[in-house]
């Protein structure tokens, strides 16, 4: 009752140096990414980042100004949308208004010339994959958003393609049913086994899909990694504050000894892991908000501790997010699960401490 497509069906793709301009605009600069076979790749970024261009080039609705594109050991930069053969879901790419559910998704079975009891057969299996039993026969405005999602994603998928692309697919859904979709795309994700390459400039979305994380800025890849990996260890400011809240401690008398580097900030010393080449004295320990805690003294152990004032405090239901600030008015933010916590009032002085692993370097500037 399953669609067999397998790993063996998803293709690979490398992207070698490709740039993009329109006139004098550089939309994509020197882009060199590798698209592992039957990976959940997620492109993310600001808007205006690039994402769509680089979504485009690899559709080939796009030529690229310099560079090439291989699938599977082929250049294919020259060879037309159509001859990729991808499936794709886009904001705009809307389902047909005047065919039915099933219409809907039997059209690119049609159009590849396929018989009508094979059509019958994969439409049958992809509406019940994608949960729209009992919707054969309506048309596309008398379903929900979500269930417009599911026909998009079962057109998208019904041919079985080699690379599935989306480009926020889910950014005009309310929130509980983006993520069901959400978790919709992953499982199909993993029963197909097809490559997956996803734009968002939603962060947390980006985090929860993919296996890796492309993350542009102004028409550059900035990083590519495991969702876990970049957010961790980021190696820019950027993408360290793309990816979520960070605090950024500036540091003078930057020591780097063996995998760490030590660090004054104000009048303590600070430990942090050496996880990135950092040159030049201009350094501040960036750490997560959820990676600190709230203490009545330095605590024992490989961490680091600093004396700090309460400002205040949001309740966010299941965490609870200080607002604090250093003796020489430097602001920190830490979040703590509410269930492990007794309210803190304003003005009261603390401890902030975190193991020396949470904390890393990043360049002083931008
Ligand atoms: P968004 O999340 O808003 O879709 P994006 O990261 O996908 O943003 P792109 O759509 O790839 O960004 O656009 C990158 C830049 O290239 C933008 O500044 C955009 O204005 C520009 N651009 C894109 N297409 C064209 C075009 N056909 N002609 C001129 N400029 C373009």
């Amino acid at each position: 009752q399953s669609i067999q497509l397998g790993d063996a069906k998803a293709a690979e793709i490398k992207a070698v140096s490709i740039g993009k301009t329109f006139g004098a605009f550089h939309a994509l600069r020197n882009l060199s990414l590798d698209i592992g076979r039957g990976e959940f790749l997620t492109l993310l970024g600001p808007s205006g980042s690039g994402k769509t261009t680089f979504l485009m080039i690899l559709a080939g609705f796009t030529a690229p100004t310099t560079g090439r594109l291989m699938m599977d050991g082929k250049d294919i930069t020259n060879v037309p949308a159509e001859d990729r053969s991808y499936g794709m879901v886009f904001q705009g790419y809307a389902l047909f208004p005047h065919l039915t559910v099933e219409q809907n998704i039997a059209f690119p079975l049609k159009v590849r010339g396929r018989s009508s009891a094979d059509i019958k057969r994969k439409v049958g299996e992809m509406v019940q994959r994608v949960g729209l039993t009992g919707h054969e026969t309506k048309l596309p405005a008398k379903l929900s958003g979500g269930q417009q999602q599911r026909v998009a994603l079962a057109r998208a998928l019904v041919f079985e393609p080699s690379v599935l692309l989306l480009d926020e697919p889910f950014s005009a859904l309310d929130k509980n049913l983006r993520e069901m979709m959400q978790q919709e795309v992953k499982r199909l994700h993993e029963e197909t086994g097809t490559t997956f390459v996803f734009v968002t400039h939603d962060q947390s979305e980006a985090l929860a899909l993919s296996s890796r994380v492309a993350i542009f800025n102004h028409g550059e890849l900035l990083q590519v990694g495991k969702p876990q990996d970049v957010y961790e260890r980021p190696e820019s400011r950027f993408v360290a504050e793309f990816l979520g809240e960070i605090n950024l401690l500036p540091l003078d008398a930057l020591r780097l000894e063996g995998d760490r580097a030590a660090g004054q900030f104000e009048e303590r010393t600070i430990v942090l892991n050496r996880t990135m080449a950092m040159t030049g004295p201009n350094a501040v320990a960036a750490v997560r908000p959820e990676h600190m805690v709230i203490c009545t003294g330095p605590q024992n152990g490989d961490r680091n501790a600093i004396t700090c004032r309460v400002e205040g405090a949001t309740y966010f239901g299941a965490s609870t997010k200080y607002h604090l600030k250093t003796r020489r008015g430097t602001s920190l933010a830490v979040s703590m699960p509410t269930a492990a916590t007794s309210p803190i009032a304003p003005q009261t002085d603390v401890w902030v401490s975190w193991p020396v692993h949470q904390g890393f370097l990043l360049p002083a500037g931008g």
